[in-house]
C-alpha cells in the first residue's frame, strides 16, 4: 500500500477501531493524530482498577487473532513485543437451569460426545450446521470480511453467494434446521448476542461465528483486554503517532466536499483526511451538524444494550469456567423483550466473565475477579430511570449468581461497580445507549450500512462498529483494514 498524497490523519475515538486504523495509517507513513473523549483509550474497553482490582469494562473473548496479528505484521513486528495472548479452553461453559452443561471447545469428539448425551439425534445435524457455518465463514469472512462496500454494484457481485447461503434466513431458523434439541439451538445461535444481533433476525451469515471460533479459538489478553489496548497504544506511538487523551472533539470542520479539520480543546487541527470511530449517529448529528443524515441514521434498527456488574472476591472459585453463558427459563420471549418488549423482563440470561481462572495478575492474591451482563433493552426500547432501577436490578443478578453459580458471593464481596445503558450514552455518546450501535440485520449489513466512506464528503471515513462490517472485534478491526484501504489506495483495494 501507498500512502499517496495522504500526509495527514485526524482519527476520533481510540476504540479498537480507531486504534486499528491508526496504527495502519500511521504504519503507512500517514502522520496520525488519535482523538479520544475520555482519560483511557479503548473505548468500551476501557479498564477500571478498584481496590486491586483490574476490570475490562467490554470485549474479553478475543476471537480471530490473525486479524491482530496482522497490526503488527505491517511492520514486520510481532505482536508478542507488546501483547500476552492466552489460550482459553473451553471457549464457553453453557448452562441452563435444568443443570445441563454443555463445554464447547474446538475439540469435535467432545462436541459430538456433549451433543449426543444431550440430543443423540443431533449429532448429525450438527455436523450439517458445522459445514453451513465453515462455508458462510469463507464467503462472509475471509473474503467480504474486510472489503468496502461503497457502491451498490459490490452488494449485487456478493448477491449470489448470499443467495445460495440462504442469507434472508435468521442465525436461528438455520440452527432449527439442523438441530431439534431447544438447548443446543440456543447453544449454537447465541453468538450473535455478542456483536448485538437479535439471533431471531439477524442474518444466517452470522452463524459464521461459529466457524471463526472453531477455526482461530478463543484467547484472553494476559493482563486482560486493557492489555491489549496498552499494546496497540504503544505500537502505534512507537510507529510515530499521536494519542490525545481527555480530547473529546466538538466538531469537524467542512468545505465544499472536503473535511478540513478537527476543532478539539478550543483548538483546530488539520488534516488531509478525518476518520470517525465515535457513534455514527453522534458524528453525523453532533461533529458534522448534519441534522438530516444523523436522522436517518438514528432512526435505523439499533443493537440492544447491556447492563454489566463488576465484582471482586475474596477467594478463588476454581470451579467456574473463564466464560460462562447463563441461559434463564426463557430464549425467544426474553430475546424478544430485550429487541421489541417495553420494560424490563423479570427473568435474564447472563455471560459471567471469570478472568481470574486464566490470569492471576486481576486480583490481588487469593482474589478473584469478575463481571456479569445482562442483554437489556436499549433507550428507545425501554427507558427505565436507570439511576434508581440500576441497584434493585443488580442485586437481582448478583442473589441469581449467589443461588446458583457462586456459594458466599455478599459474604466474600470486596468491591462493586455497574454500567447501565444511560452511562454507554452518556459516557461514549452512544446513540440509545446501544452497546454494539446498529442492529446487524441483513438489510443494515455491508451495502446498507453506513459506509467506511462518507458519500458527500471525499476525504471522510467512517471506522469502528457502526459501519461495515460491524460490532466484534473481529468486526471493527477488519472495519480498519477496509477504512484504510480507502484512506490508503483511494482508487479502492
Ligand atoms: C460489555 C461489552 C462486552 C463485549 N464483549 C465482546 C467480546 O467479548 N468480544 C468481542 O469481540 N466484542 C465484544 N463486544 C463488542 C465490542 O467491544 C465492540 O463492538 C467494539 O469494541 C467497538 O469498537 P469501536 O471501534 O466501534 O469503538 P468504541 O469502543 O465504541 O470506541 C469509540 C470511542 O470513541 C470515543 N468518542 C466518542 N465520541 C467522541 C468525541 N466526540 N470525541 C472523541 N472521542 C469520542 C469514545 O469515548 C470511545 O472511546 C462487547 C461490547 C460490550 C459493550
Amino acid at each position: 500500500m501507498t500512502a499517496g498524497v495522504t500526509r495527514s490523519a485526524g482519527v476520533i475515538g481510540a476504540g479498537f477501531g480507531g486504534l486499528a486504523l491508526a496504527i495502519r495509517l500511521q504504519a503507512a507513513g500517514v502522520a496520525t493524530t488519535l482523538f479520544e473523549a475520555r482519560d483511557k483509550p479503548g473505548g468500551r474497553a476501557y479498564v477500571y482498577h478498584d481496590a486491586g482490582f483490574t476490570f475490562d469494562a467490554g470485549p474479553t473473548v478475543i476471537t480471530d487473532p490473525d486479524c491482530l496479528h496482522k497490526l503488527w505484521r505491517l511492520t514486520g513486528h510481532d505482536i508478542d513485543r507488546d501483547v500476552t495472548l492466552l489460550p482459553v479452553d473451553p471457549f464457553y461453559r453453557l448452562c441452563w437451569e435444568d443443570g445441563t452443561v454443555f463445554d464447547y471447545a474446538d475439540d469435535q469428539d467432545a462436541i459430538e460426545r456433549q451433543i449426543a448425551a444431550i440430543s443423540p439425534g443431533d449429532v448429525a445435524g450438527y455436523c450439517r450446521f458445522l459445514a453451513y457455518s465453515r462455508a458462510v465463514y469463507r464467503e462472509g469472512y475471509e473474503k467480504l470480511g474486510a472489503v468496502p462496500f461503497l457502491h451498490f454494484s459490490d452488494m449485487i457481485r456478493a448477491a449470489p453467494q448470499l443467495a445460495r447461503l440462504r442469507a434472508w434466513r435468521s442465525v436461528h431458523a438455520m440452527v432449527a434446521r439442523h438441530i431439534r434439541d431447544e438447548r443446543l439451538r440456543q447453544a449454537f445461535s447465541f453468538h450473535t448476542l455478542l456483536v448485538g444481533g437479535n439471533p431471531f433476525s439477524t442474518s444466517a451469515i452470522y452463524a459464521l461465528i461459529h466457524a471463526l471460533e472453531r477455526k482461530g479459538g478463543v484467547w484472553f489478553a494476559k493482563g486482560g483486554t486493557g492489555a491489549l489496548v496498552a499494546g496497540m497504544v504503544r505500537h502505534f506511538q512507537r510507529l510515530g503517532g499521536t494519542l490525545r487523551l481527555n480530547s473529546p472533539v466538538e466538531r469537524i470542520e467542512t468545505e465544499g466536499r472536503r473535511a478540513t479539520a478537527i476543532h478539539a480543546g478550543g483548538g483546530r487541527h488539520a488534516f488531509d483526511v478525518i476518520a470517525s470511530n465515535a457513534d455514527v449517529v453522534h458524528t453525523y448529528r453532533a461533529l458534522l451538524g448534519d441534522a438530516a443524515r444523523g436522522d436517518r441514521l438514528a432512526a435505523r434498527r439499533h443493537s440492544m444494550s447491556l447492563f454489566v456488574v463488576y465484582f471482586g472476591l475474596r477467594g478463588l472459585r476454581p470451579h467456574l469456567r473463564h466464560h460462562m453463558v447463563l441461559f434463564g427459563p426463557r430464549y425467544r420471549g426474553l430475546v424478544d423483550q430485550i429487541f421489541h418488549g417495553n420494560g424490563l423482563a423479570q427473568d435474564f440470561s447472563l455471560y459471567l466473565h471469570a478472568p481470574s481462572v486464566t490470569d492471576d495478575s486481576l486480583a490481588p492474591p487469593g482474589h478473584s475477579a469478575y463481571y456479569v451482563l445482562a442483554p437489556v433493552p436499549h433507550l428507545g426500547t425501554a427507558d427505565p430511570d436507570w439511576e434508581s432501577a440500576a441497584p434493585a436490578y443488580r442485586d437481582r443478578i448478583l442473589d441469581y449468581l449467589e443461588a446458583r453459580h457462586i456459594p458466599n458471593l455478599r459474604r466474600d464481596l470486596v468491591t462493586l461497580r455497574h454500567f447501565t445503558p444511560l452511562d454507554f450514552k452518556t459516557q461514549l455518546n452512544a446513540h440509545l445507549g446501544s452497546a454494539f450501535s446498529i442492529e446487524p440485520i441483513l438489510t443494515q449489513s455491508a451495502w446498507f450500512r453506513p459506509h467506511n466512506r462518507d458519500d458527500r464528503l471525499d476525504n471522510l471515513f467512517l471506522v469502528g462498529a457502526g459501519t461495515h462490517p460491524g460490532a466484534g472485534l473481529p468486526g471493527v478491526i477488519g472495519s480498519a483494514e477496509a477504512t484504510a484501504s480507502l484512506i490508503l489506495t483511494p482508487e479502492g483495494p
